[in-house]
């Protein structure tokens, strides 16, 4: 943690061009754009990635992205944003600090977005189940009841909440 980029700028030990700050969170523009105006939202907390940090922190941290991304669209005169936060190395996460990307969007900008692989409903429907299923085992990542409409007859069948 003592070696986090973030870490660094967040108690000014490394120089960054802040647009927003406040007890929890810190924004600073990307040294690398995509796009002008291309902003990281940190917590002032350590975690290595969005996973890892609390959701107290990250309620502080989205409500400071929804509190300035409209603002820097409207600053570099974009139509739209992409908000993200990448998690892993796979995912193309660099620095090992939780972060959230805004990167503000002009129509016809060109930028390239990822393909789809695509799937068959019988293989979303097999995977569907699967991760259903393995939900139910980590009880503390569902609400305390089922979401009314959504299809949890399988975990009330089974396990809902039982472990
Ligand atoms: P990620 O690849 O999702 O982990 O994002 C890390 C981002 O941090 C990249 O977009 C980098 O350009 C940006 N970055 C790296 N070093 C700095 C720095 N010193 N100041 C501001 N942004 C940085
Ligand atoms: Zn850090």
């Amino acid at each position: 943690m003592s070696d986090c980029l973030f870490c660094k700028i967040i108690a000014g030990e490394i120089p960054s061009v802040n647009v927003y700050e406040d007890e929890y969170v810190l924004a600073f523009l990307d040294i690398n754009p995509v796009k002008a105006g291309h902003t990281l939202v940190v917590p002032k907390n350590h975690a290595d990635d969005v996973s890892q940090s609390s959701n107290e922190d990250l309620a502080q941290v989205m409500g400071v992205v929804l509190k300035i991304a409209p603002k820097i669209q409207e600053t570099v005169g974009g139509d739209g944003f992409n908000l993200m936060s990448n998690v892993g190395e796979a995912a193309g996460q660099s620095v090992f600090h939780t972060h959230f990307h805004i990167i503000p969007r002009f129509n016809g900008d060109g930028l390239p977005m990822w393909e789809h692989e695509g799937a068959t409903d019988e293989g979303r429907e097999a995977l569907g189940e699967k991760i259903r299923n393995a939900l139910i085992h980590q009880s503390d990542t569902l609400p305390p009841e089922p979401v009314e409409g959504a299809s949890y007859e399988k975990m009330e069948e089974n396990k809902y909440r039982s472990n």
